[in-house]
């Protein structure tokens, strides 16, 4: 692409908090960063393809976020606090609205999340946005998906199914009132990485993950790699109102995006889970099942319903 260079200068030389860990940042061939004594690096990679992961005509904006925020949420889940990230960019133009627009953004939530970007790649090609983070946790204190024990509680952060109701919405397929929508398009675009429970996460969970696809599916990866099975309460769900009215819990069993954490729990540390969420009411906990020996089913009322061979949670019937 012509002006790759000028691209670079221009928009991503000065992105995000600068550390003290690192050593050289973009302009060489390569970064070099320092890992802080006692630290372990964790690292992930997700990309977002126009078309695939969001529509055309998506704001530049929220492109960006979404971009930084899903890669955030594998972190959180990690019990790792962000640290840098490198960033792989396909254009299809040189806009200077969009990426004065994009880099606006991914600086602001860059800065927020204290992540500086350190190095990537321009090239020409469909739209597409791909991210490289990196965090540190104390050695040792990294929180797997193998761990979850018999007995363990399953606690899931926040509310879940919001950003399926707004992807619903916004298909036309549901009508909803004007606050709730608000609350759903927030969570669509907007998907908070709850980088805040990595301290708890690393004190007292015995495995977790982020939620991208679903409680059912995720959960699921969870007890895989930990070769347990899991009870789930279907009142116990911590969903809005209208999926309880409209008995819709197929958004928040199936549907993913929400970037919720879902972790377990070793039963004797459900006072801490008290007074996580005397302490911090924007990010709830809240207990909804518990780690058994085998199989994966969901209580609703008198029924109960066989999760374990199910692809996608559609209905009850
Ligand atoms: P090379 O040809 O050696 O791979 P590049 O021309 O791709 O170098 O990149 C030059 C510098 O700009 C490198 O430090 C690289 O990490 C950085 N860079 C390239 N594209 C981006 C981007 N989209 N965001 C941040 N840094 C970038
Ligand atoms: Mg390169």
């Amino acid at each position: 692409m012509a002006n790759e260079f000028a691209i670079i200068e221009q928009y991503f030389t000065r992105i995000g908090k600068t550390a003290d860990s690192t050593i050289l940042g973009i302009g060489d061939d390569a970064a070099v960063v320092e890992v802080p004594a006692g630290q372990q690096l964790v690292v992930s990679m997700d990309t977002l393809i126009e078309g695939t992961h969001f529509p055309q005509n998506t704001s530049p904006v929220d492109i960006a976020y979404k971009s930084l925020a899903v890669n955030l949420s594998d972190l959180a889940a990690m019990g790792a606090s962000p640290a840098w990230f490198l960033l792989s960019l396909s254009l299809e133009d040189n806009d200077p609205k969009w990426l004065s627009q994009f880099a606006d953004s991914l600086n602001q939530t860059a800065s927020t999340f204290g992540l500086q970007l350190i190095g990537g790649d321009t090239c020409h090609g469909k739209l597409a946005i791909s991210i490289q983070i990196a965090g540190h946790v104390p050695r040792g204190q990294y929180v797997e998906r193998r761990g979850a024990v018999v007995g363990d509680i399953i606690l899931v952060s926040g509310e879940l199914g919001n950003a399926a109701l707004g992807l619903a919405h916004k298909s036309g397929k549901v009508e909803l009132e004007p606050v709730l929508q608000k609350k759903c398009e927030l969570a669509l675009n907007r998907p908070q990485p709850r980088l805040e429970l990595t301290p708890f996460l690393r004190e007292f969970a015995s495995s977790a993950i982020d939620i991208s696809d679903g409680l059912v599916g995720d959960l699921k990866h969870i007890l895989d790699a930990s070769d347990c099975g899991a009870s789930l309460a279907r009142a116990a769900l911590p969903v809005d109102a209208w999926i309880e009215q409209h008995d819709a819990y197929e958004y928040a069993l199936d549907a993913g995006d929400d970037y919720e954490i879902c972790c377990t729990l070793p039963a004797r540390f459900r006072g801490e889970v008290d007074n996580w969420n005397h302490a911090h009411p924007q990010c709830r906990l809240t207990p909804v099942g518990e780690i058994t020996q085998a199989g994966y089913h969901l209580r609703d009322a008198e029924r109960l319903i066989d999760l374990s061979r199910r692809q996608g949670f559609r209905h009850f019937d």
